[in-house]
């Protein structure tokens, strides 16, 4: 078996000091890049679908698609939504055959957190997904906010073994000091609070908004117990940097839209072997069967 459910996957790396990659899947290009990247170092994949980027009826064809990639290549991966934030991209998701959901209801007030979360648990569990939920908010990267204010929004330890034991989720996305997109503020992760989380919790542990965050918080998140990481940020400036360098410097007509493919599969590839590297993850699709 190549595909796996995200819960399957992220399974041996739980308290084992390493962590999986998981990507956004805008394109055809960036899913064969995650998975040359998979094939080459032998490391396990997840590839997400993020509902901003793929309209719900799109989500069979984008699955279909990247199941015969995976089969194709071999690799160890899993096909995950990213931030869900309602019912209808969840049954999507799961008529779909992804193999893991994230249910976002992390601006709700706490009960309502729960409420929503373990809806969508009952729903994909039936059906043997894994489910993702976010505790505290992961903001954006552009959003500068006082130091106090920030803080207030981080995962409240105190609150995590309730809420993980009240809905059944499999994963959790922590907020720990990241934040999405490009950053204007320099991340400095509360490393303290990441191994209270993990000391208190038996399930995976999440990290959004990894993109820009310096690579020794991210090595030391991963040692203190984070299991899945979430990238986009990071791919999309390599390929359009890319991009633009080539494009601009050359006549346009040289050009035709499967080079700009192949340049994004190619850097795609590049972007994903570095995280294997840094997460720990090479060599290690041996590990499932
Ligand atoms: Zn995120």
């Amino acid at each position: 078996v190549t595909l796996l459910t995200v819960a399957e996957i992220l399974k041996p790396s739980i308290k084992n000091g390493w962590a999986v990659g998981a990507y956004d899947v805008p394109d055809i290009s960036v899913a064969q890049g995650i998975l040359d990247a998979a094939v080459a170092d032998e490391a396990p994949v997840i590839l997400m679908i993020y509902p901003a980027f793929v309209p719900t009826e799109y989500y069979k064809t984008y699955v279909s698609f990247i199941k015969e990639e995976i089969q194709r290549s071999g690799a160890k991966a899993a096909i995950a939504l990213d931030h869900g934030s309602n019912i209808a991209e969840i049954n999507a998701a799961i008529g779909a055959g992804f193999t893991g959901v994230m249910i976002d209801a992390s601006k709700e007030p706490f009960d309502k957190n729960i409420e929503t979360t373990k809806t969508v648990v009952d729903a994909a569990h039936a059906y043997g997904i894994s489910v993702e939920a976010e505790l505290g908010q992961v903001g954006l990267g552009s959003d500068i906010l006082p130091e106090d204010q920030m803080k207030s929004l981080y995962t409240k330890v105190i609150d995590s073994k309730q809420f993980v034991d009240r809905t059944g989720v499999d994963s959790l996305a922590v907020a720990i000091g990241t934040a999405h997109g490009l950053y204007k503020f320099e991340p400095k992760l509360d490393f303290e609070r990441l191994q209270q989380l993990r000391a208190e919790l038996e399930i995976a542990l999440v990290l959004h908004g990894s993109s820009g965050t310096p690579n020794d918080q991210l090595a030391q998140a991963v040692k203190f117990g984070i299991n899945k990481i979430n990238v986009y940020t990071d791919i999309r400036m390599k390929v359009l940097e890319s991009i633009r360098e080539k494009v601009m410097a050359d006549p346009i007509e040289m050009y035709d839209i499967p080079d700009l493919m192949a340049i994004t599969r190619k850097d795609t590839k590049t972007v994903v072997q570095e995280k294997n590297i840094l997460f720990g993850s090479t060599g290690k699709s041996k590990l499932y069967k």
